[in-house]
């Protein structure tokens, strides 16, 4: 099998393996587990931020952001196909209690105007806006990046307003990657971030929420109160480590890869790439061959290849470091026959 769905599937390298062998444990409930502690400085320092938290998912991290920044009535804004909004299972009302105004994007960036627009004025017929939340790389925008202009922009009309940024960054060393950036560069723009390990970095589990000590602290509660309070966690955490400090230079690798995808794909007639490949993520439309995404996944099932439907017409194809330049070429040349 040659799997594109998501690069959420990459297995652990060895020395990720290695790592959780060999991972000095204690009771990360006492804070006494010593993997996790220095994982947690590390994601701090690297993200440019006071302090980190180490959470089970990307889901879990956006979710102890929106707890942790806002109260039950409050409104958040964010782009209209944002992962918070469009695939957390409505989380934020069921758990938060806020309601979503929501934005369309261009390319997964929010139009600063239309986002200062959004903000509730002082009226008693009015939920307070409590949160504006970003996304980078933008992933139904086809792994676009938020330009970094964009995120300053929108940041600074935050600040005048006095409310808080999160930065959904499960796939923003992509965008570093991409751009030749430091990361600090885009996390300058928000209050708080939180980057997932286990996508194209590859660790088996988990994310990092960062932010100033004072909301990781208040963060650290909500995510006892999820039930993410876990113990011995240092296991999870070591691969983690190697994830985070070993796995972000080779991310370009997958981008040139990617284009290597898409310029195939699009060279194979009745297939479209819809997407500008900034990154990691291809994103094709097949009507013109006559079926929906779904009978074209199945067919390519059958050939032992796997993506993802996207829509009705739409199919996402994402590369990662468990698919080889040599995957991709002979992925097209099954792709052309179908
Ligand atoms: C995958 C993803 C998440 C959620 O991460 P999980 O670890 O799968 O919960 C959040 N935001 C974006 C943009 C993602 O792509």
């Amino acid at each position: 099998m040659i799997d594109f769905r998501s690069d959420t599937v990459t297995k652990p390298t060895e020395e990720m393996r290695k790592a959780a062998y060999l991972a000095m444990v204690g009771d990360d409930v006492y804070g006494e587990d010593p993997t996790v502690n220095q994982l947690e400085k590390i994601a701090a320092e690297i993200l440019g931020k006071e302090a980190a938290l180490f959470v089970t998912s990307g889901t879990q991290g956006n979710q102890i952001a929106v707890l942790t920044h806002c109260r039950p009535g409050n409104e958040i804004i964010l782009e209209e196909e944002s992962h918070i909004f469009y695939y957390e299972s409505g989380a934020v009302s069921a758990f938060a209690g806020v309601q979503t105004r929501t934005i369309k994007g261009f390319r997964g960036a929010m139009s600063p105007d239309l986002v200062e627009g959004a903000i509730r004025g002082e009226d008693q017929h009015y939920p307070e806006t409590g949160l504006i939340c970003l996304e980078n790389t933008h992933n139904r925008a086809g792994g676009a990046v938020l330009p970094l202009e964009n995120m300053k922009q929108i940041y600074d009309i935050a600040e005048r307003h006095n409310i808080p940024v999160h930065m959904d960054g499960a796939r923003l060393f992509n965008a570093v990657a991409a751009t030749k950036r430091d990361v600090k560069e885009f996390t300058q723009y928000c209050d708080t971030v939180q980057i997932c390990l286990s996508k194209g970095l590859g660790a088996p589990v988990g994310s990092i929420l960062a932010g100033n000590k004072e909301f990781i602290q208040k963060a650290r509660k909500w995510r006892k109160r999820l039930g993410g309070g876990l113990r011995q966690v240092g296991m999870i955490a070591a691969p983690g480590l190697v994830a985070l400090t070993t796995m972000r230079d080779r991310l370009s690798e997958d981008h040139e890869n990617a284009q290597l995808l898409a310029s195939g794909l699009a060279s194979i007639s009745g297939i479209k790439v819809v997407n500008e490949v900034d990154t990691n993520i291809v994103v094709i439309d097949v009507s013109e061959l006559n079926m929906n995404s779904t009978t074209f996944v199945e067919k390519l099932k059958e050939k032992e290849i796997l993506a993802g439907t996207f829509g009705s017409n739409l199919v996402r194809f994402v590369t990662h470091f468990n698919v080889s330049t040599e995957n991709i070429k002979r992925a097209l040349q099954i792709i052309t026959t179908l």
